[in-house]
């Protein structure tokens, strides 16, 4: 796809479930009014008794169809029986007017995304947050969770954990060490905001 003159970058980032994702997002979140953070639309029901992430919308699985019919989405993935897509208007129109545009996906829609835009205006992060083991310790200490949901999610955690090595940059997220990698995290926002960002 042909970007302008002057277009912005793509910061996806892919993180397992239970790798402490989200508090690598409030932190990115929390310290830049300088990026696009671009929505995702999801037919997932909100969890109850859960702050919910704010750059979510929840619609209805019919909405969602008709979306993808009218299409409307930059990308869309099934993931565990709900769609998540993001909106065409979301990522193409802040990235054209040359903003650093965030985004976490799952693999499906990381792949989509590189498929579509120049690879110099894609950077992937992948969270490397330890061995299987330790994820699923997190998550069965989270939450309930049936067995059936809990063997997705190591399906999911093979497949994405080997596509790490065709991400760009990979930041540890073991025990112990969220501090470090919210701060290699910032890094890498950082970096992209002064490579991406022009001062008019
Ligand atoms: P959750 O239900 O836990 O909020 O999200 C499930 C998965 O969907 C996570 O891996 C998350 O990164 C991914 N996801 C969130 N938004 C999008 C999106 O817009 N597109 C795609 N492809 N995946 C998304």
């Amino acid at each position: 796809m042909e970007l302008g003159e002057h277009p912005g970058h793509v910061l996806l980032l892919m993180a397992p479930s239970g790798s402490g994702k989200k508090s690598l997002v409030d932190s990115i979140l929390a310290n830049h009014r300088d990026i696009y953070f671009a929505k995702t639309y999801t037919s997932r029901a909100i969890r109850e008794g859960v702050e919910e992430n704010p750059l979510y919308s929840f619609v209805s699985v019919e909405t969602f169809k008709k979306m993808i019919a009218n299409d409307d989405f930059v990308e869309w993935a099934e993931y565990s029986g709900n769609y998540y897509g993001t909106p065409k208007a979301e990522i193409i129109d802040p990235l054209t007017h040359g903003k650093l545009v965030f985004k976490e996906m799952e693999l499906q829609g990381v792949q989509q995304i590189r498929s579509i835009f120049p690879a110099e205006h894609v950077t992937v992060v992948y969270i490397d947050a330890g061995p299987w083991e330790r994820l699923k310790e997190r998550i069965v200490n989270r939450a309930p969770i049936s067995a059936e949901e809990l063997e997705g999610r190591r399906l999911r955690y093979e497949k994405e954990s080997a596509y790490a090595q065709e991400a760009d940059v990979i930041i540890k997220n073991h025990d112990g060490h969220l501090a470090e990698a919210i701060k290699n995290m910032e890094a890498v926002v950082n970096g992209l905001v002064k490579s991406t960002i022009r001062v008019k």
